[in-house]
Order: C-alpha cells, then structure tokens, then sequence
C-alpha cells in the first residue's frame, strides 16, 4: 500500500484531517515550527486525528538568508517603512528545541554556513554533529509527549501514540553550489543520530535543486554505504506538469537506484506522476506522496511571495489545478459535460462534494459547478499607484474546492490498487485526447509527456 502524506501548515487547515476525512489519508506531516511554538495544541490535534505522522525539524530553514525567517511589523497605517523581526515561532524552535548552531542565526542574525560544522583542519567536528543530532531528534521524539498534562498521560494506552512514526535526522538542502560540504553534514548527521538513537526509526530527508539531482550518482554512491531506513525526498519547484521527457527520466532512474538501498522513499512534495511511481507494478519506487491542503504537489525551498490566490478546480482526469475559468471552458461550453448528472460523474467528477452540491442546487449542474468558483472583488493599490482589481475566491469555494480535491487525491491512491499500471498510463493518452483539441496544448500536454517518460518502465 502506498502512503499517502497530507502536510498540515496551519490550525484553519483542521478539519481536513478530521472526521470522516480521516479516511482520506495515512499520515500528517508536522512542520516543527508550529510543533515547537504550540506543542499542546497540536497534541491534542494529533488525538484526535488518531493518525500516525511524523515532524520535519526544518533544520535547512537556518542555513538561507536569514530574511526568510522574518516577518514584517512595520505599522502599515502609519506608513512606516518595513521593519523585519524573526518569526517568533522560529525563534522558538532555534533558541528553545534546537539550540546551537541554530541558536546562532537568531542571536548573531547570520544563516548557518558549512563553516559552522567544519574544525580548523578541514574534519567534519564531532561535537558539534553529536550535539545537533541529540538536541534535533530528542524534539521530535518528545515535545508533544512533554506537553500533555500528567491526568491524559495517566489514561494513555500507550505513549508510543504521540510518538512519531519516524525522525528526520538533521538535514540540509542540496544545490550544485557547496554541494559536496553540506552534503558529507547531512551524512554524519544520519550516522551520528543512528548512532545515539539505535532503536528510533531514523529516516534521511534530501532536499535537493533540480541541478544537484544531476549529482544523482554522487548521491547515491554514500546512500549505497549508509544503506538508510527511510528516506524523504523534496525536489526544489519540482512543477510535474512542467518536466519534459529527459526531466522524468532523471528523476525516475535517481529513484531506481536510489531504491536499491533503502526499503522505504516518501515524496515529500508530490503531484500525480509521482503517485503514479509508487504502483506495485513497477516495483513501486516511491513508497508515498504528499501534499498539502490543495497545493503542495510541489514546493520551493525558499518561500517566494505568496500572491494571491485564484479559484482553481482539480480536474480529475488532467490531474492538474486548472484555472477556474479554464475548467469551465473545458466542461460547460466545450465539452457539453454539465448536461445531465450522469455526463458529470463519468467526465468530471463523482466525488462526494460534487454530488453533494449537485443535490444542494437541486439537480442545477451549472449551479453547482459555479459554487467552485464563487468569489469576490478585490481592490488594491500597487506602491506605482495602479489600482489592481483581482477576483479571490470566497471562504465557501476555497472549502468546497479543497474537499473535492482531497477526495480525488484519495481516488488516485486507490487507483493504483484497482488498475493495472498500463491502463493508468492509457488513460492519461485519453484525457489528453479528449481535452487538447479544445485547449490546445498548454494545459494537457504533460499528460503526454507523463505517459510517453513512464512507458519505457515496464519490463
Ligand atoms: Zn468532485
């Protein structure tokens, strides 16, 4: 079976994890920020969920510039120019969970350099790797135990229950740039906390620039003698629906032989190819996929601005967020699909949102279908003094958006149990057929792309 991760970014983000949506997914994937900032809460959270999840430590956070980490409190009323502070979530997590050298970037308000782990003589320092690795796993392992009071300890069946299914060991990312120092850090780091911790499951995380995955064979050759537990891959900005033929192939062969030494790889930051990769079929050389709350089949490594965001709808067969105004193209005027409920659930969707709208706008199927793209004006004035008007989705269409998507996301897992890999690969062909004669290219053409870089797989 292959494990289906769901990132959980922020407390609004609850009840996607909750009720009957528990059903929907495997694990929670816990940003240690929020971890370190509001450890009860989320443990309390995590009863309730009653998943299993584990905590990325997001050690790689401090060795960017330290901007990243800020926040902006200047009074915007009075005009004050931007003034940066530090999170004060990430203040918490370096000064109070992780301590030095994460300490550092706080007080002496510099990232972390490979400088900071290396001795005089060129040798990785012991110490200093024996220190993170105790200080990294010891929060994951204990800070949501630690903050439950001692009557819900007293009734706990077993304390593994706020245990995480697995630790990180400290990492950092990988670009081509010092590709060679950080990299030799995050194996000691691996080592070294296998070493303290010889009971923990301990998986490795490698965060890496699509230019430094063209390392792939240097990356392999120390993974092949550290043989890890587990490992959680996170390709920079690795946009599915943007790889090219020669893309998909590196990345696939990475996997292959990165799979020969290791039992267990989870993308972190997944779409549908690689949901795709973990079929039994093909030797399932990924293990899970995650995502987040609609969005997050693919992040960057540094956050660039967040924008605003637009209703968008995940059209089942395209596997893809497309535009709202482009899904409504595609299924009311060109392809005639909000006709009838049946022309709906064979070619659109038959999730549970859907039809629970369908029924909600009694039997109205364009009344339903436009729900997903409900939103209201927005005015603002750019610094230049444009005044931007932008359409943002409201709260109802976000929540309704997400909930379909959450369901599909779930169908696509279940998929790879019920279809053989060829006929998942055939219908990708179809979709791709039926769509782009419509909306040329642009919006289907990874189908394609998909299907003609997975073929070769099969032996
Ligand atoms: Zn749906």
């Amino acid at each position: 079976m292959s494990v289906h991760i769901y990132h959980y970014n922020t407390n609004s983000e609850q009840r996607f994890f909750l009720g009957e949506n528990r059903e929907l997914y495997d694990i929670i994937a816990l940003n240690g920020n929020i971890v370190s900032y509001m450890p009860a809460g989320v443990a309390s959270f995590i009863s309730t969920a009653s998943k299993m999840f584990y905590i990325d430590p997001q050690t790689h956070a401090f060795q960017h510039s330290t901007i990243n980490l800020k926040r902006d409190v200047s009074n915007k009323e009075e005009r004050e120019p931007p003034k940066f502070e530090f999170k004060p979530s990430i203040k918490k997590l370096a000064q109070e969970r992780l301590g030095s050298p994460f300490s550092l970037v706080i007080e002496e308000d510099r990232p972390i350099r490979t400088t900071d782990f290396f001795r005089n003589d060129g040798e990785i320092d012991d110490n200093i790797i024996t220190n993170i690795c105790q200080n990294v796993v010891s929060f994951q392992l204990e800070t949501i135990m630690n903050s439950l009071d001692e009557e819900t300890k007293e009734f706990l069946d077993s304390e593994d229950d706020f245990r995480p299914e697995f630790v990180i060991a400290p990492y950092f990312y990988l670009s081509p740039r010092q590709f060679r120092e950080w990299f030799k850090i995050n194996i000691e780091c691996y080592r070294k906390s296998c070493e303290i911790f010889p009971n923990i499951q301990i998986y490795l995380s490698l965060v890496v620039s699509k230019k430094a995955l063209q390392r792939g064979d240097e990356i392999i050759s120390a993974i092949s003698e550290l043989k890890p537990m587990g490992i959680l891959i996170w390709i920079d900005e690795h946009i599915e629906e943007d790889l090219i033929e020669n893309d998909i192939s590196i990345y696939i062969e990475f996997l292959r032989k990165l799979k020969k030494h290791t039992d267990i790889i989870y993308n972190n930051h997944g779409g549908y190819l690689s949901i795709l990769l973990c079929h039994k079929e093909i030797g399932s050389l990924l293990n899970g996929v995650g995502h987040s709350i609609n969005y997050g089949e693919n992040r960057s490594v540094i956050p660039i601005g967040g924008g605003i965001p637009m209703a968008r709808f995940y059209l089942p067969s395209v596997h893809s967020r497309l535009r709202f105004g482009d899904a409504l193209h595609i299924v009311k005027d060109s392809k005639k699909w909000l006709r009838s409920r049946d022309d709906y659930r064979k070619n659109v969707c038959c999730c549970t949102q859907c039809m629970e709208l369908i029924k909600e706008k009694k039997g109205n199927i364009v009344e339903a279908f436009d729900a997903y793209g409900e939103s209201y004006p927005v005015t603002f004035r750019r610094r230049s003094g444009t005044v931007i008007s932008l359409e943002y989705p409201t709260k109802e269409a976000r929540m309704i958006a997400a909930r379909h998507y959450l369901f599909n996301k779930a169908k696509e897992f279940s998929d790879l149990e019920e279809f053989s890999f060829e006929i998942l690969l055939q219908k990708l062909e179809n979709a791709y057929d039926e769509i782009s004669p419509y909306l040329g290219d642009e919006l289907v053409a990874h189908l394609l792309n998909w299907k003609e870089a997975l073929k070769d797989i099969i032996q």
